[in-house]
C-alpha cells in the first residue's frame, strides 16, 4: 500500500479487532470526523521531545527554556499554516469548542451574533450571553449568502456583530461559501469566525485569503490527538476582553491594594487567555501535524480523498435503500465526510453491525448538529427529541443517521470493505 510510506502515514493501521462471526480483522477507522488517528510523524515528534519536556514560560533550567522555545515556535508554525495576517494573535486552547467559547466570552458589549441553525453545537451554542439570530438552513451556497445578507441588513449598523460559520459540515461534508460569507459580513460591518474543525484537516486554509476575522480548529481532527486546539485572528477583541481563565500566566503584575483588595495587570498578548500551565505536548503535536501537512501539500491528499469520496458515493448509489444526506444537492463539493440512512434499518443497529461483523468504525447519531440532521431526515427541526440511538424496529423511519469519514492514510481497502458491507 503506497500510503504507508507517505509523510502523512497514520498510526493504528495494524490494529486488529475481533468479529462476532469469529476471527479478527484489521480495524477500518472510518470516523475521522470525530477524531482522526495520529500521524506517525506527530507521534515520532512527540516521542522525541518527551524526554526534554519541561514547564514553559517559568523555569530557568535548560529544559524549561527549550520547551518554551518549542512552545512559541509552535505558535509561529501554526500561524504560518493558517496564513495569518501581521498582528493576528493565536491562542492555544483545548479544542474548537473551547476556542469558540473563548471568543464568545470576549464579545464586546451589545454584540449581535448571526449563526445558521445548521451549525455544529460548538458553533451554535456558545453565544448564550449575546443577542443571537439563528438563520434558517439554506438549500444552496448562494442562498446561504443571501440569507446572511438579508439578516445583516436589518441590524443596527453601528453596533458590533459576529457571524459564525462552518467551513465544511461535520454531517454532510459539504463546503460552505466562506469567502462570500466573509465579504457579506464585512460589507455590513460585522466580523466573522470560521469553524474549521472539519475544513482544516481536508483543505488548505488561508485566513488572509478567506478574509475571516478568526478561525478555530481542533488538534485531534488534524491528526494530533493530544488535547489541543487553536483560536487565531484579530487581536483587538481578544485583548480588550477579560481573560478567559484568570490565573498565573495571564497576569503580568499582581499586587495588594491599599484597600486590601488585589490589583491585576493582565497580559495583552495571547498569554492573556492561556492562564495556567499549558498543554505543551498538545501544542507541539498540533505544530508537528501542521508541518507535516504543509510539507506533504494538500494536492495529493485532496485528490486521494476525493477518489475515496467517489468510491463511497458510487457504491452507496448502487443500494436503493440508501439515502445520502445533503443540504446543497448531490453534486455539491464535499470533504471525506458522508452521512446516510438505510431504509428499513435503525441507524444505530446498522453502525453496530458494521463494527461487529466487519471491523468498521463509523459513527451513528445526530452528530452534535441536531437541528441540521432533523432537517435532513425530514423530521421536525424544533423537536427537542433524544440524541443517540432511539429504539425503533426495522422498517421504521430513521431518527438518526450513519456517518462515514476518512482522510490521510485511509487505505482504499477500508472504503471498499465499507461499501461491500453496506451492500
Ligand atoms: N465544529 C465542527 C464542525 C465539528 O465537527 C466539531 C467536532 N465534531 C466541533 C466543532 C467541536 O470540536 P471539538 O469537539 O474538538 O471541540
Amino acid at each position: 500500500d503506497t500510503t504507508v510510506s507517505t509523510p502523512l502515514a497514520v498510526l493504528g493501521r495494524d490494529v486488529t479487532v475481533p468479529l462476532v462471526t469469529g476471527g479478527e480483522v484489521t480495524y477500518a477507522a472510518l470516523d475521522y470526523a470525530a477524531s482522526a488517528p495520529a500521524l506517525q510523524r506527530v507521534w515520532d515528534d512527540v516521542a522525541a521531545y518527551a524526554p526534554y519536556y519541561g514547564s514553559v514560560h517559568r523555569g530557568a533550567g535548560y529544559l524549561s527554556q527549550l520547551s518554551t522555545d518549542l512552545f512559541e515556535n509552535s505558535r509561529r508554525t501554526v500561524a504560518e499554516f493558517l496564513d495569518c495576517r501581521e498582528g493576528d494573535q493565536l491562542v492555544f486552547t483545548r479544542s474548537t469548542t473551547d476556542s469558540l467559547n473563548l471568543l464568545a466570552a470576549a464579545l464586546p458589549a451589545g454584540c449581535q451574533v448571526f449563526v445558521f441553525e445548521t451549525e455544529h453545537h460548538a458553533s451554535l451554542l456558545p453565544w448564550r450571553d449575546a443577542e443571537v439570530t439563528y438563520l434558517n438552513a439554506p438549500r444552496t451556497p448562494a442562498e446561504a449568502v443571501t440569507t446572511l445578507e438579508r439578516a445583516l441588513a436589518d441590524r443596527d449598523p453601528y453596533g458590533p456583530a459576529l457571524v459564525c460559520v462552518t467551513g465544511a459540515s461535520n454531517v454532510t461534508g459539504e463546503l460552505w461559501p466562506v469567502r462570500e460569507l466573509a465579504a457579506a459580513a464585512h460589507a455590513h460591518g460585522a466580523r466573522i469566525v470560521l469553524d474549521a474543525a472539519q475544513l482544516a484537516p481536508h483543505h488548505p486554509l488561508s485566513v488572509r485569503e478567506l478574509d475571516v476575522d478568526w478561525v478555530a480548529f481542533s488538534g485531534h481532527k488534524l491528526y494530533a490527538p493530544f488535547g489541543s486546539g487553536v483560536l487565531a485572528g484579530r487581536a483587538d477583541w481578544l485583548q480588550e476582553a477579560d481573560p478567559y481563565l484568570a490565573g498565573g500566566g495571564a497576569s503580568r503584575k499582581v499586587a495588594r491594594r491599599a484597600d486590601g483588595g488585589v490589583e491585576v495587570e493582565w497580559h495583552s498578548t495571547a498569554a492573556r487567555h492561556e492562564a495556567g500551565s499549558p498543554n505543551v505536548i498538545g501544542v507541539y503535536a498540533i505544530a508537528s501535524a501542521c508541518k507535516a501537512l504543509t510539507e506533504a501539500g494538500f494536492d495529493e491528499l485532496v485528490a486521494r480523498e476525493q477518489r475515496l469520496v467517489g468510491l463511497v458515493r458510487s457504491g452507496l448509489a448502487e443500494v436503493p435503500e440508501v439515502r445520502v444526506l445533503s443540504l446543497f444537492g448531490d453534486d455539491a463539493p464535499r470533504v471525506g465526510v458522508i452521512s446516510f440512512v438505510v431504509e428499513g434499518w435503525n441507524s444505530s443497529h446498522f453502525a453496530a453491525a458494521l463494527s461487529a461483523e466487519y471491523g468498521i468504525g463509523v459513527r451513528d447519531g445526530l452528530f452534535c448538529a441536531h437541528p441540521l440532521v432533523r432537517t435532513l431526515l425530514g423530521s421536525d427541526p424544533q423537536d427537542p427529541g433524544e440524541c443517540g440511538a432511539p429504539e425503533s424496529e426495522p422498517g421504521e423511519r430513521s431518527l438518526n443517521a450513519i456517518r462515514v469519514s476518512f482522510g490521510a492514510g485511509t487505505p482504499e481497502e477500508h472504503v471498499e470493505r465499507f461499501v461491500r458491507a453496506v451492500k
